[in-house]
C-alpha cells in the first residue's frame, strides 16, 4: 500500500474546514501540480472567472470554475496557483462567497502555505555554509571543483559533506546531492527496518530507495519495502514511522483498524508523524 503525499493531504483534518454545509463540500487541496487526475474531471471548456472577495482583512482574488461535471462547491489550493473553486452551473455568487466565508480560516492558511510553486519551497541556495537535514541531524554543504577532471564525489565527515564537482550551477548540485542521499538511503533504511523488524519479526524482499514526488514508501506484493530518500529531510521520528507504516503493511494489506492497531505498537504517536509530514512533507526537498 502506498503512502501517497497526495492522498494524505487530501484527508488531513486539521487542514480541512471544520464544517461544510450538507449541501456543499469542499475538495482538500493538492499540495502538486500533479493535475493528470485535475483536468480529466474537468472539461477543457468549463468557463472560468477571475473574481475577488473580502475575507477577513484581506482580499482574496480567485478563480471560479464553472463545469457541468461537478456535483458540489469544491475549493483547491496548489502551490503557486492560487485558489480555484469548481461549481455545477447555476451556483450564485452569494452562495459561493457565503461558504468561502465560513472557510475563511482554511482559505487563508492554505493560501500563505502555498503561495509558492513545488520546487522554491526551500529557498536555500545550495553554496557552501548551506545547512542540510539528514537523517535527525544537520550536515553542513561544502563546494569545493576538482583539482583534475571533472569527477563528482562526496564525503561525509564530522558534520560535514564535502560534495567535490566539477559544475557548480545549482540543478547540477542539486541532482548530485539527491543521488548521494538516495545512497545514504540504501544504509539508514536498511537499519531502521531491522531494528523496527525485531519487534515485528516479519519476513520481507528487497529494500529499494526511490526518488518519487509522490510517495513516502510502499510495500509490495512480494514483500518489497521501498522508500522515499526525501524522508532523509525529516525528523527521526517521522522517517520512523514510514519505515514502520510499511513494515505494517507485510502483516495487513489495507489501512484497517487492525494495521493502525500494529503501526500503534512501534508508533503510539503515529497520528502526529502523519499530520507533520502532511504538513511538512512538500518541503522535503532542496
Ligand atoms: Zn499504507
Amino acid at each position: 500500500m502506498p503512502e501517497n503525499v497526495l492522498a494524505s493531504s487530501s484527508t488531513s483534518p486539521s487542514t480541512s474546514p471544520s464544517t461544510a454545509p450538507s449541501a456543499v463540500s469542499s475538495a482538500p487541496p493538492s499540495r502538486h501540480a500533479s493535475s493528470d487526475r485535475v483536468t480529466r474531471q474537468t472539461p477543457v471548456s468549463t468557463p472560468v472567472r477571475q473574481r475577488a472577495i473580502d475575507l477577513g482583512d484581506t482580499t482574496i482574488t480567485y478563480r471560479h470554475r464553472i463545469s457541468p461535471r461537478a456535483r458540489r462547491l469544491r475549493f483547491e489550493v496548489r502551490p503557486g496557483n492560487g485558489l480555484e473553486v469548481t461549481t455545477p452551473p447555476g451556483v450564485s455568487v452569494a452562495r459561493i462567497e457565503a461558504v468561502m466565508r465560513e472557510k475563511t480560516r482554511w482559505i487563508t492558511t492554505m493560501l500563505v502555505r502555498y503561495a509558492q510553486p513545488p520546487g522554491s519551497v526551500v529557498a536555500a541556495p545550495l553554496v557552501t555554509g548551506t545547512i542540510l537535514p539528514f537523517a535527525g541531524g544537520h550536515l553542513r554543504l561544502v563546494l569545493e571543483t576538482p583539482r583534475t577532471g571533472t569527477r563528482t564525489s562526496a564525503v561525509m565527515n564530522e558534520g560535514e559533506l564535502r560534495l567535490t564537482i566539477a559544475n557548480d550551477a545549482p540543478e547540477v548540485v542539486r541532482s548530485a546531492l539527491a543521488a548521494w542521499y538516495r545512497r545514504q538511503g540504501r544504509r539508514v533504511f536498511a537499519e531502521r527496518v531491522a531494528y523496527w523488524n525485531t519487534h515485528y519479526c516479519f519476513s520481507f524482499g528487497r529494500i529499494a530507495i526511490r526518488d518519487q514526488k509522490s510517495r513516502w514508501g510502499s510495500c509490495s506484493r512480494q514483500g518489497n519495502l521501498n522508500f522515499n530518500w526525501r524522508l532523509l529531510l525529516a525528523p527521526t521520528s517521522v522517517l520512523d514511522y514510514i519505515v514502520i507504516h510499511e513494515l505494517s503493511h507485510l502483516k495487513e494489506g489495507n489501512h484497517s483498524p487492525r494495521f493502525w492497531a500494529l503501526v500503534a505498537e512501534c508508533c503510539p504517536s503515529y497520528r502526529e508523524q502523519r499530520d507533520w509530514l502532511r504538513l511538512h512533507g512538500p518541503e522535503l526537498h532542496f
